[in-house]
């Protein structure tokens, strides 16, 4: 019997996975290294320790039935430590070793039949001119550990300039790809339960701003075909990968209508918040559902939605402009208790509910309503 749900990483995607625990009558037990951090604040109890303390994940294996992570840069010895313990993780340290390595998770979708961007492993400069000759220029160069919102990736045009990135990027292990001239990116937020169902939701289309996520646009403006193969090819994924959870798959659909993975998340994703305010089980209900083995689901949309993410400017901790926001009856706006509104960090979003098809219109009275949020 599962009463206790205990949460690795105390970021906002574990507050809002904690709110629904709490919600359906389960404990929750946060481990994160900062105090008060957003998810601690509504958790039951925070364990303040830092992801590779082994006696603090002890104490979270002990106190909890099931520990699960909100953030997939985690240290994947403290997992297999709580395995060896016989304490339950899910999703599992074989899905977060995959996950946690670009070029793992590559080769993964790639053995899974699945397009990927054409990519080479770079460990060495002398890695880099066969690698610029394989995947072809404009590339990107990113660590194959650690990075995420756009964080250890540098563009590059010459051999020259990936000569100076690698330099800049102290010796990690790299892995270059073609830079994709794609016409939008996607996601699919899926879940998988133990019993191998799997339940998705509907395409959505992302746009980011440097990297990192700035709107989410549900369902996505695609053919009926895409959504089906992007729907078919996170399901894919998930049965492969043996993942109980909720995750997500992020896309990148080129000129000619091909569909190339980009990452996958092992958790629920910043691209899926919208669920929360219009399905009547969010991404974060159905992962809590596939772990503590209970039904998914069927994903149904009431409404069409717009995510806008709220990011800090670093001019002060302040948000202001909320009632003006609010004045439109469409907009439900979440956020994450950060203190501080440090730039480019995500400190909150709103969700927009539409009920027409989201057209340019909608889409710019969003980004209007963003533009009426300040921080002083
Ligand atoms: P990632 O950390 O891999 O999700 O990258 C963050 C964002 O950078 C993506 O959502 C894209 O907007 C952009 N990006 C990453 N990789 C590529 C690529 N190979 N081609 C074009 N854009 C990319």
């Amino acid at each position: 019997m599962i009463e206790t749900i205990g949460v690795i990483g105390g970021g906002q995607l574990g507050r809002m996975l904690t709110l629904v625990a709490k919600r359906m009558g389960y404990r929750v037990v946060v481990l994160d290294p900062q105090e008060h951090s957003p998810c601690g604040q509504v958790a039951d109890e925070q364990i303040v320790a830092a992801y590779t303390d082994i006696s603090a994940m002890d104490r979270l294996g002990e106190e909890a039935q099931i520990v699960t992570y909100e953030f997939e840069n985690i240290s994947i010895d403290s997992v297999e430590h709580l395995e060896q313990q016989g304490h339950r993780v899910t999703p599992s340290s074989s899905v977060l070793r995959i996950t946690q390595d670009r070029l793992l998770e590559k080769t993964f979708v790639r053995d899974c039949g699945i397009a990927t961007t054409p990519f080479a492993a770079v460990r060495a400069e002398s890695d880099l001119d066969r690698g610029i000759r394989s995947v072809g220029l404009p590339a990107i160069l990113k660590t194959v550990h650690g990075g995420y919102d756009g964080k250890g990736q540098w563009r590059i045009a010459s051999l020259e300039e990936a000569r100076i990135a690698l330099r800049e990027s102290s010796g990690v292990a790299m892995i270059l790809e073609r830079v994709v001239d794609f016409t939008q990116e996607l996601s699919v937020i899926a879940t998988r339960a133990a019993d191998d169902t799997v339940v998705t939701y509907p395409v959505a289309e992302n746009t980011h701003d440097r990297g990192i996520l700035a709107t989410t646009v549900a369902p996505a403006h695609v053919g009926t075909n895409v959504g089906k193969r992007a729907e078919e090819i996170a399901c894919t994924i998930g049965r492969r990968l043996g993942i109980v959870g909720t995750y997500c798959v992020e896309l990148f659909l080129t000129r000619d209508g091909e569909l190339l993975v980009n990452e996958i998340a092992p958790r629920p994703h910043n691209s899926g918040h919208y669920t929360i305010d219009v399905a009547p089980c969010s991404q974060y209900e159905q992962h809590v559902r596939a772990i503590c083995g209970l039904p998914l689901s069927p994903p149904r949309l009431f409404t069409n939605a717009i995510m806008v993410n709220i990011l800090g400017e670093g001019t002060g901790n302040h948000l202001g402009g909320v009632e003006e926001l609010l004045s439109d009856p469409r907009i439900v706006l979440h956020m994450y208790g950060k203190k501080h509104a440090v730039a480019r960090r995500k400190m909150g979003h709103f969700t927009m509910l539409v009920d027409t098809p989201i057209d340019d219109a909608a889409m710019a009275s969003a980004l209007a309503a963003r533009e009426r949020l300040f921080w002083a």
